[in-house]
């Protein structure tokens, strides 16, 4: 078993083996491009040191001749007294994981070799910087001191020294820095900082492999939906210096805006400063075109560079870079992360410069990124007050109280409330309120900070870099340069797309990408990239896309989104309102002539209700299902009926109606609701229900073919778990149609199929498939039904503890169980088409409408999904993605 490899030897295509930094160096190098050498050691010795606890047998050689290798090509030895070989210790996984694991740097300093580093450079004072950096880094990070008390100290000698910036401090005050944090490491662990310069580098690798565990990268990996035994590589690799004086300097650059999608290079730079600094957001940056005034030469050399790399991974690339003495250093790249809205725009403008196809095109985005687009964007006509400005780091338009921890932002969220996570800048920790909150707003820090970077991974809105804000996390305020005061609890309201931040709650408007799929004409660069790789999806997609409407106004509203068809119609709704007396006037009639002359009374209502629908979706299928929910949904609640009725009494009233409700909600109360009395069971006890059902819609496609329309009406069963259900609810159908069709002297087209939601409907799908023309998965039951999970109630109870656990990353409600419930799914499709060639096949729960669901129903081989209309356009092109 090999370990580790040196970047010569390695490619990108070795992410699994290397991480995604390692593979990357390792292309670089082999691009010529000038990269300071070094190996990387692999994810697998990771996870064997996690599995085993420790170093795995021969991993300590490898290194000996690797860290032998680098030494001779630099004609340095790590941490020699005189002239020092210094190495950084990076962690690096398959998927990038921002500011989530460890990294040591300048590793190979210690008393000794820092006064021989010193003696390399003009000025002593960078060698000191340098070893404070490694003390205060290792400290914290390889033993565990907590980092707050350098930072304490660091802040209290420029106190002293009456200064707030780190560069104001002299060689002398570095010096005793460094004394001061090999104090508070002895004080805090009782063991020096380690002086041997192998016993470091040893040690950061571990910490490396450690931080794989840590919570907040495992909270990211379940939140990224990254694997748990991946493990990270760790990259040791010679340090150039950005911190050597003002000819040196760090940055961090992207081929394009990563923020828009706009053509260009984009990026940030520090002089002076180390690749931490920048992402840190401590100092603020300079943008690329003043680093052009500052080293021509250098952002010359970098531009060519950006445009190889661009060129030769055909997608966005961003960049770490270091610039020692003037020379310029790769320290990193790799394909950026970027907003939604930046995906489709660069997506589009890189299949019109030849870089991709458009098939290409349509796999560089994904269908939550074309979701968040759709979401609603501040009004731009309504009053607001602006209190700052900052940089627009991730788009979207957030309203929430201002919280100012995380611990606060997890809280506040539980019960209930929107949040805007404000910090000066955000470290790691604050993941846990970036997760929750509805917006991130920092003080400090460029595009490419660490607040930045993961919200945008995250799909949150972010603003940073706002200057003008103070922010008191200790007070829990903010105060605006010119005078207002934020505390706690206040509603701010922050744009990510322009960078503003505004008191109280602005009010918000739909997105353009809406009202273009509502059928506006809407001139703007990101709706005409979404229609394009839209329409494209729309000609490589094997799956069609309907919806679940259960109005007229709402299946007009899908059909502009693009829906082919009504794949669920509830009819339950159609049932509440003014129409409930009706429906308690079936439940307690006691004769069949009451029961009739009730239904007699539902049927026009319901009739006109599927003409409107029928109509909005002409010429295409609607699927109406007959109704599903307990009948005593429809009736009053018990206890209150009761007490009413004991009230009634000894006022001596009679209420002779009242009372044949209570009997009829007596009998029908149920404990398990779920599981009782309910779909096709429901139509089987009550005579005339279905049958009405089935009239008001043959009827209503009568009228509409009268009028000329095309009305293609099936009608579903619903909770099917045997063929013979569905036959006796068929015959039923069928004598409907004939009587329909006699009395109207006409042929109504219709076709009767079932839902699948019951794990016996699955397993029996090749009987019942000879008495359906149509199969549509209700997936919400499916999943209910075969994990035993009341969908009504886990959810809240305990999904939150079954998710941390790690039991699922995700609800099974949410996107398919594919393991368990997809097995049904797929068994029922194979039994059920191989007894009726002719089954058409879809899937109407809410999975119908979840990006990573669509790929598995593609897969099986449905011929339909249906989601809610909003979701109809992320399932056109979701559904060309898992077809392409
Ligand atoms: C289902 O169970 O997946 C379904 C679509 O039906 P409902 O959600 O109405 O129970
Ligand atoms: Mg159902």
């Amino acid at each position: 078993m090999t370990w580790v490899s040196d970047f010569e030897s390695g490619s990108k295509a070795q992410k699994d083996l290397l991480g995604g930094k390692g593979a990357n160096l390792a292309e670089m190098t082999r691009l010529g491009l000038p990269v300071p050498p070094g190996f990387t050691i692999s994810t697998r010795a990771c996870q064997a040191y996690l599995a085993q606890g420790g170093d795995p047998d021969g991993l300590a050689a490898e290194v000996d001749d690797h860290l032998g290798a680098l030494e001779r090509k630099m004609g340095r030895g790590l941490g020699d007294a005189d002239d020092p070989l210094l190495v950084s210790v990076r962690s690096g996984a398959k998927f990038s994981m921002p500011g989530m694991m460890e990294t040591v740097l300048n590793v190979g300093l210690n008393d000794a070799s820092v006064r021989g580093l010193a003696r390399r450079s003009e000025d002593p004072r960078f060698a000191y910087d340098s070893y404070r950096r490694l003390v205060q880094m290792f400290g914290s990070t390889v033993m565990g001191v907590d980092s707050d008390l350098f930072a304490e100290a660091l802040d209290d000698l420029k106190e002293r020294r009456g200064t707030q910036a780190d560069l104001d401090l002299d060689v002398d005050d570095l010096r005793e820095l460094v004394a001061t944090f090999q104090r508070i490491i002895r004080d805090e662990t009782g063991e020096e900082f380690p002086q041997a310069p192998r016993e470091q580098l040893d040690r950061a690798v571990r910490a490396v492999f450690d931080s794989w565990n840590t919570d907040r990268a495992v909270l990211y990996r379940r939140q990224e939906r990254i694997p748990e035994d991946l493990g990270t590589a760790v990259n040791v690799q010679a340090m150039v210096f950005g911190n050597f004086g003002m000819t040196s300097g760090s940055g961090v650059a992207f081929t394009r805006d990563p923020a828009t999608g706009d053509q260009g290079v984009y990026g940030d730079y520090l002089q002076n400063a180390q690749g931490e600094d920048v992402v840190a957001g401590i100092r603020n940056t300079v943008s690329l075109e003043d680093f052009a005034q500052v080293d021509p030469a250098s952002h010359a050399e970098l531009l060519e560079i950006m445009s190889t790399l661009e060129r030769h991974y055909r997608d966005m690339c961003d960049i770490e870079f270091t610039v020692e003495l003037g020379k310029l250093w790769m320290l990193q790249t790799r394909v950026g992360k970027r907003t939604p809205e930046a995906a489709f725009r660069i997506a589009v403008h890189m299949a019109d410069e030849g870089l991709i196809d458009m098939d290409e095109a349509v796999r560089r985005v994904t269908g939550s990124q074309l979701a968040s687009l759709m979401f609603p964007r501040f009004d731009a006509e309504a009053d607001r007050t602006l209190l700052a400005t900052g940089m627009a780091a991730s788009p979207g338009a957030a309203v929430g109280r201002a919280v100012f921890d995380w611990r606060t932002a997890v809280e506040w969220a539980e019960r209930g409330e929107d949040v805007i996570l404000v910090r000066k800048e955000t470290s790691p920790e604050d993941l846990h309120g970036m997760v929750v909150a509805r917006g991130i707003l920092t003080s400090r820090g460029g595009k490419t900070s660490h607040a930045a970077v993961v919200a945008r991974g995250m799909g949150r809105t972010c603003v940073c870099g706002a200057e003008a804000l103070d922010v008191d996390t200790k007070h829990g305020q903010f105060v605006v340069r010119g005078g207002t005061t934020v505390r706690e609890g206040d509603v701010i309201s922050i744009d990510g797309s322009t960078g503003e931040v505004f008191a109280g709650a602005v009010p918000v408007t739909p997105s353009a990408v809406v009202r273009y799929f509502e059928g506006e004409e809407v001139d703007d660069p990101l709706v005409e990239a979404a229609a394009r790789i839209v329409e494209h999806a729309d000609r490589n997609r094997r799956l069609d896309v309907r919806t679940n409407a259960d109005t007229g106004e709402d299946a007009a509203r899908a059909r502009r989104f693009g829906a082919q068809g009504i794949g669920l119609c509830r009819t339950e709704h159609m049932f509440l309102g003014e129409r409930r007396q009706l429906v308690e006037d079936l439940i307690v009639a006691d004769d069949e002539a009451g029961r009739a002359a009730a239904l007699e009374a539902l049927l026009p209502a319901q009739r006109g209700d599927f003409e409107e629908i029928l109509e909005a979706m002409d010429g295409l299928p609607v699927t109406i299902r007959l109704i599903d929910p307990p009948l005593h949904e429809f009736l009053p609640d018990i206890t209150e009926l009761s007490v009413n009725l004991a009230l009634a009494d000894t006022k001596g009233h009679r209420k002779k109606r009242e009372r044949k409700l209570l009997e009829a909600v007596q009998r029908l109360h149920e404990q398990n609701p779920m599981l009782g009395l309910r779909g096709v069971r429901l139509g089987i006890a009550i005579p005339g229900l279905f049958e009405m059902q089935a009239r008001a819609i043959l009827e209503a496609a009568a009228a509409r073919v009268r009028a000329g329309g095309d009305p293609r009406p099936e009608i579903m069963v619903p909770l099917v778990g045997s063929v013979r259900e569905l036959d006796l609810v068929r015959r039923r159908i069928e004598q409907v149609a004939a009587d329909v069709q006699a009395e109207l002297g006409r042929e109504v087209d219709f076709k009767v199929g079932t839902m699948i939601e019951l794990p016996r409907a699955a397993l029996t799908a090749d009987e019942i498939a000879r008495s359906a023309e149509f199969f549509s998965f209700g997936t919400n039951d499916l999943t209910q039904m075969t994990w035993g999970f009341s969908r009504d109630d886990v959810e809240a109870a305990f999904f939150s503890t079954y998710i941390e656990q790690g039991v699922f990353s995700v609800s099974p409600f949410e996107s398919l169980d594919v393991e368990g419930v997809g097995q049904l799914v797929r068994t029922a499709v194979e039994r059920g088409r191989a007894a009726n060639p002719d089954l058409h096949l879809g899937v109407c729960g809410e999975h119908g409408g979840d990006p990573h669901s669509i790929h598995f129903f593609d897969e099986v081989g449905l011929d339909y999904v249906s989601c809610s209309p909003f979701r109809v356009p992320v399932a056109r092109l979701e559904a060309a993605r898992a077809h392409l």
